[in-house]
């Protein structure tokens, strides 16, 4: 893979470095080509004219500028068509409604290869602002850097037992592993570096791609919603969370070489489904750090809608300082700035994959 971004690179705008032997040619352009096809990204001379333009003058706008404008469209022209950070009409989901009746949770991944493109940050305060709305949530740290558990307040070298336990000692039980998290209703399997190890044991055990799947199954009558964070890469323990899941939510920097991975990542996924588990589904790509001042930004999310459509998460999370702010304080952003409008977007998101995802 990092040489498919290597060659990516050389491919565009950096200097090639100086030539060693006459190697013969490589075929370069066939490559990026095949690369880059699911995903083209050719910067049009003009971008895309919205139906209704309602901030002409956009990429100077301040970020908060664009909401209210956007509601203040709708009210005053009524038909008009009002576009979001999507370049599609908006739209405004409603508050999930209180579960009634016996639970069985959807169980979700956060997926991407790359790193750094809000995973975590995701499963956190997605879970966070569906607890808020009443659903019992698990969050399930499948990352060895285990940065979800850091960033709820855990303290690595303080953990008695974690998923690595789960995964490998058959006398360990699921509840010998949850810990509550300062949100309520929200619990959390925790990780440390410990998990790395169970990448390489988890090779030689019997159906080792349904480990996951397997440990997991007592919770799935105990809670509504079960995040998995999973680690940036599509090795097995990825794909055991993948085979352990109902659907994949890919959280995607709105930034131009974010795109190029999530070719690879959707093959991934398909041949999970093909071979592991035909349940899965992907629910959704949401678009995080997002910047609207910029043309990028929203070029990218153009791009995203042209190659994924309808699957592309309405609800934008746009680039906050305040979430590193939250993670530092161990809590999410939904309780550390509850007002926040990285809260806010996180509780849209979490409306819409309600209405999505939960059939609510
Ligand atoms: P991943 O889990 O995919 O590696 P993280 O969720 O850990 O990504 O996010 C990487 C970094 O970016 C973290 O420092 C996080 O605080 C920060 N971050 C995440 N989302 C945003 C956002 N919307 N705006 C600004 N910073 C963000
Ligand atoms: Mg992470």
């Amino acid at each position: 893979m990092a040489g498919i971004f290597g060659r990516g690179h050389t491919g565009t705008t950096a200097p090639a470095m100086p030539p060693q032997a006459p190697v013969p040619a490589p075929p370069v352009s066939e490559d990026v080509e095949t690369m880059g096809s699911p995903l083209p990204f050719a910067r049009t001379s003009v971008p895309p004219e919205p139906l209704v333009v309602e901030q002409p003058a956009v990429a100077e706008q301040p970020l908060v500028v664009e909401q209210p404008l956007m509601d203040g469209a709708v009210d005053e022209i009524g038909v008009a068509v009002v576009l979001g950070p999507t370049g599609r009409p908006v739209q405004h989901f409603p508050d999930p409604r209180p579960v009634t009746g016996p639970t069985h949770a959807r169980v979700i991944s956060m997926c991407n290869q790359k790193g750094g493109v809000g995973k975590t940050t995701t499963t956190i305060n997605l879970g966070a602002a569906l607890a808020e709305f009443g659903r019992k949530v698990l969050l399930v740290d499948f990352d060895p850097q285990g940065s979800l558990s850091v960033g709820l307040g855990l303290n690595p070298h303080e953990m008695d037992l974690s998923v690595y336990n789960l995964l490998m000692e058959r006398d360990v039980r699921i509840d010998d592993v949850v810990v509550p998290t300062g949100v309520p209703g929200m619990d959390l399997l925790p990780s440390n570096i410990d998990l790395s190890a169970a990448e390489v044991q988890l090779v030689h055990e019997v159906a080792r791609e349904q480990t996951l799947q397997r440990v997991l199954a007592p919770a799935i009558e105990q809670y509504d919603v079960i995040l998995i964070d999973c680690q940036p890469s599509l090795g097995l323990l990825t794909v055991n969370a993948l085979t352990a899941s109902d659907g994949v939510i890919v959280p995607l920097e709105c930034e131009y070489f974010a795109l190029r991975g999530v070719a690879l990542l959707k093959t991934t996924i398909d041949k999970v489904r093909e071979r592991l588990n035909p349940r899965l589904e992907i629910e959704g790509v949401v678009g995080t750090m997002f910047d609207g001042r910029t043309l990028h930004s929203r070029e990218v999310m153009d791009r995203l809608v042209q190659a994924w459509g309808d699957k592309v998460f309405h609800t934008v999370i746009r680039r906050t300082v305040k979430f590193s702010d939250a993670t530092v304080a161990g809590e999410p952003i939904t309780s550390y700035a509850t007002a926040s409008g990285g809260a806010e977007s996180y509780r849209d998101l979490a409306r819409e994959v309600a209405v999505r995802c939960l059939d609510v």
